[in-house]
């Protein structure tokens, strides 16, 4: 998607929450409260918004995962290959801490009326058995019910009716495969298949065209989907508008809003410019100097993919980045390595259990951390393809995935932002990986012609 209807996109989505909060008055003015069963009804055309975008789901991170990690040439590229993962999966953990950290000090969350809390599970649970539940529900026993149950143990208090005078350790512990999206099972499935792809080399070939061409379909359906936000936004907006405090709502999402951004900038401008400068000796400041096209273009269109030509000429021709390297780490980078993606999935999912009132325990915590890295890693690099996978991150801990709504209204431009980390993240990955390979790769026959910068 390109600048220009990026542009649009975000133009339409300003004005479907300005005529959102509009017609929620309107409604209020006619009658001034609403039943849960009349909200449905102006709720209608968000909630088909969210269906469309719960139903790409599966296929959109199925498909980029195995596709992207069955790509990897790691046997060709080790020395390159493992620095860019070790360096992906150690800044991806410390996006996530930073946003848990700030999301549970600032609490965002906590001027809210509390909504109508629909959690799914009632029942008391203990860390060590979420923690349980969590890699049981990775390696399911088969992959049809992995799509469509988790596992859950919950404590069931003995005594009928309940007796809340009994000590927790006298109550009944209960496990089953409960109902509910579960991408855990299918995100560890189709990273092994992602890597046994990649271990056969041109046998795998055709499978891995498959699921190609499946990523760029979907893709283009979750566009689609994207581009139909604002329809969706105005009717969630009105709804909440009839439903809830309106003032209690714009603090929060407020409060919200400056918690990611605050966590982004901390990430993107503090931190990863620290780990580029203890690791290569460098001048952060003139690296990030250099990327700025790349950073604008990242902000104007939210899509690292569109951004990744100009992140690539800005690389090699500015800071002066072997295209081995850029080349190699670039394309994996901008689809698996979402710095601002993974800060804003785990603080988004611990701000909407706050507004609704759901306290979760640490492992809860733990599990929202490890998700938030799975939805980072299968969001595509395209606009707002984080608030599909943000679904995931909620049914984890059993908050009901329409729950995004809560965050709609202000996604289009917390993804600017998010997209712009995530450039950046990628970029400091391939300076730092270029500097701890300079040495071997100066050693190495270096292909002029293959490597020659098209414009
Ligand atoms: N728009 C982001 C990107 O392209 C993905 C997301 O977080 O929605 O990097």
């Amino acid at each position: 998607m390109g600048c220009m209807s990026q542009n649009l996109l975000t133009l339409l989505q300003v004005g479907a929450v300005v005529i959102g909060v509009g017609l929620g008055f309107s409604l209020k003015a006619v009658k001034n409260t609403w039943s849960e069963r009349d909200t449905s009804y102006v709720k209608f055309g968000g909630e088909l918004f969210l269906n469309m975008l719960k139903g790409l789901i599966i296929p959109l991170i199925m498909s980029t995962m195995i596709s992207a990690i069955g790509s990897l040439d790691i046997t060709l590229s080790r020395m390159i290959g493992w620095r860019g993962l070790t360096y992906y999966m150690f800044t991806t953990f410390i996006a996530i801490a930073l946003g848990i950290i700030l999301t549970v000090s600032i609490q965002p969350g906590r001027f809210s009326d509390k909504g109508n809390v629909k959690m799914q599970s009632p029942d008391p649970t203990l860390v060590e058995d979420t923690l349980l539940d969590l890699i049981r529900t990775m390696f399911p026993p088969n992959l049809v019910q992995a799509a469509l149950s988790r596992y859950r143990t919950t404590l069931v208090n003995p005594a009928t009716p309940p007796d809340p005078s009994i000590p927790l350790d006298r109550y009944k512990m209960v496990g089953k495969w409960e109902s509910g999206t579960n991408m855990m099972g299918l995100v560890v499935f189709s990273i092994a298949l992602g890597i046994a792809l990649s271990t056969i080399g041109p046998r795998g070939k055709p499978v891995l065209d498959v699921f190609k061409s499946l990523a760029d379909a979907t893709t283009v359906l979750t566009t689609w989907a994207i581009w139909m936000s604002p329809i969706g936004v105005v009717f969630l907006v009105a709804s909440e508008v009839l439903q809830r405090d309106f003032m209690s709502v714009i603090t929060s999402l407020g409060l919200y809003f400056s918690t990611v951004l605050g966590g982004l900038m901390i990430h993107g401008f503090v931190l990863l410019p620290l780990l580029y400068f203890i690791l290569t000796r460098r001048s952060p400041f003139k690296f990030i100097g250099n990327m700025l096209p790349a950073l604008a273009m990242a902000f104007g269109s939210s899509s690292s993919v569109a951004t990744l030509p100009v992140t690539m000429k800005c690389l090699e021709e500015s800071n002066y980045i072997d295209p081995r390297v850029s080349r190699f780490l670039l394309p994996i980078g901008a689809t698996i390595n979402m710095d601002g993606t993974a800060l804003y999935e785990a603080a988004a999912a611990l701000f909407i259990a706050q507004l609704v009132g759901a306290s979760l325990s640490i492992g809860e915590i733990i599990a929202v951390a490890i998700t938030a890295t799975a939805a980072s890693i299968g969001a595509a690099g395209i606009p707002q393809a984080g608030l599909v996978t943000m679904v995931m991150v909620l049914n984890t801990v059993g908050l009901p995935g329409e729950y995004i709504s809560y965050i709609v209204p202000v996604d289009w431009l917390l993804d600017r932002f998010r997209t712009t980390v995530n450039v950046l993240g990628d970029s400091f990955g391939c300076g730092i990986v270029d500097k701890m390979c300079r040495e071997q790769l100066e050693k190495l026959p270096f292909d002029e012609e293959k490597f020659e910068y098209v414009h």
